[in-house]
């Protein structure tokens, strides 16, 4: 009889935002008078650009044309795209990137969840608390946390760097030995963003403990302060301990037609001198057959002038978004954070109130649906996530309900 493996099995509950979609369909279902305003998952809602349509109605002519038809793609990825990814997002910064570093996906997420696959299950990782739930729940999925603490919502095998009000919710260099640390810069949950100086630590932090930094870079875009860096590389030395992920799901609107991709320099190595890059090419040209030639050529016009100034139009409509929901939370009295370098709130909740139950209150009270912060960690409790990726419309109603609790 087959068995199934026992680290899903070990698994904590579902995936945050499936349980949140459950309770939120119970409740539209028992008030069906009520409008619900979701502020919670971080998807986009700006349909696609002019500029970017164009390109993909002009690869899906080129597909029914003998002559321009394309089968699989090659494993990295077009080379138009990685040109104009090397090109745009690391050359223009000072960035020493080349095209052949970049492996083009379907996005951030499978990346973020795959790329442990190359590390031994020895690895100790560390990630900030709160988190992206990807990052530990695929590392529990291959084995590598050890056991689940009940009373402290923690993994036993798992280096939390907690983030908090009083370290700005910023992670700090751990004391606690680990190899793998993740890093979400702008983040998500908190808003947050590291300044330049203080990624620095991190990159000679992890050269010095010959660790490896997976640098989460999918909302680069909405950075607004100079002094945040948009890609990892920007810092001295951090060719030979980090990985990067980029997306165009958040700049670009591409929840939908998905296209990301993972940076990995030649010159990142293990203690034996491999390179990690033939590791992941490896992987991927093993378990991915490439993203779509329509995707990567809507992805190549995202880099286009016109494209640019279209796309830089979605970050400016969010960001006027993040606005208006932190001026009304202030206004009502909220703690909030996050919002300037980054499309995500991070508000306290009132009077100690715990994250779940103030999802209640909002969703009872406002008909509004947030995220509890305690569903990315337990430093999360006690903290509500919202989102600045709504309509203009809902947002300001959202904020005015919100107001009137
Ligand atoms: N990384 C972070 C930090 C995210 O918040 C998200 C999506 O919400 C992703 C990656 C996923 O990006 P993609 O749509 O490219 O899979």
């Amino acid at each position: 009889m087959f068995k199934l493996n026992e680290d899903y099995l070990a698994l904590r509950g579902s995936y945050l935002f499936s349980t949140i979609a459950k309770k939120v369909a119970k409740y539209k279902e028992e008030n069906p008078d009520r409008t619900v305003i979701s502020l919670g998952i971080g998807d986009v809602t700006r349909p696609l650009t002019p500029t970017i349509l164009k390109a993909l109605h002009t690869a899906v002519d080129e597909m029914g044309n003998e002559a321009t038809f394309r089968g699989y793609a090659p494993d990295l990825g077009y080379e138009f795209l990685r040109k104009a990814i090397a090109e745009n997002d690391y050359k223009k910064r000072g960035c020493d990137i080349d095209k052949d570093e970049i492996f083009v996906s379907d996005g951030a997420k499978s990346d973020s969840g795959n790329i442990q696959e190359i590390f031994s299950g020895d690895n100790v990782i560390a990630v900030s608390d709160p988190v992206y739930p990807v990052y530990v729940d695929t590392n529990v999925m291959a084995g590598r946390t050890g056991k689940f603490d009940e009373k402290t919502g923690q993994w036993s095998r798992v280096v939390y760097m907690p983030c908090t009000l009083e370290n700005g919710f910023c992670p700090q260099i751990p004391s606690k030995p680990c190899d793998i640390i993740y890093i979400c810069s702008p983040n998500n949950p908190t808003g947050t963003a590291l300044k330049k100086d203080e990624l620095q630590k991190w990159v000679d932090f992890a050269n010095e403990k010959k660790a490896v930094i997976i640098f989460d870079a999918a909302y680069e875009a909405y950075i607004s302060d100079p002094e945040v860096p948009h890609s990892i590389y920007e810092c001295r030395g951090a060719r030979t301990c980090a990985i990067e992920l980029r997306s165009f799901s958040k700049n670009a609107g591409f929840t939908g037609v998905r296209l990301g991709f993972t940076v990995v320099p030649k010159d990142l190595k293990d203690g034996n001198g491999t390179e990690l890059h033939s590791l992941w090419a490896r992987r991927h040209g093993t378990k991915f057959n490439g993203a779509p030639y329509i995707q990567q050529r809507a992805g190549e016009a995202v880099y286009s002038p016109e494209g640019q100034r279209e796309i830089a139009g979605l970050v400016s409509y969010y960001m006027d978004n993040a606005k208006t929901i932190l001026k009304g939370l202030k206004e009502a009295g909220y703690s909030a954070f996050g919002g300037e370098n980054a499309p995500y709130i991070w508000l306290k909740t009132p009077e100690g109130m715990s994250s779940w139950d103030f999802f209640d209150l909002l969703l009872e009270r406002a008909n509004v649906v947030g995220t509890p912060g305690s569903g990315f960690g337990p430093s999360g409790e006690g903290y509500f996530r919202l989102t600045a990726f709504g309509t203009k419309d809902n947002t300001v109603e959202a904020v005015s309900r919100i107001k009137g609790i």
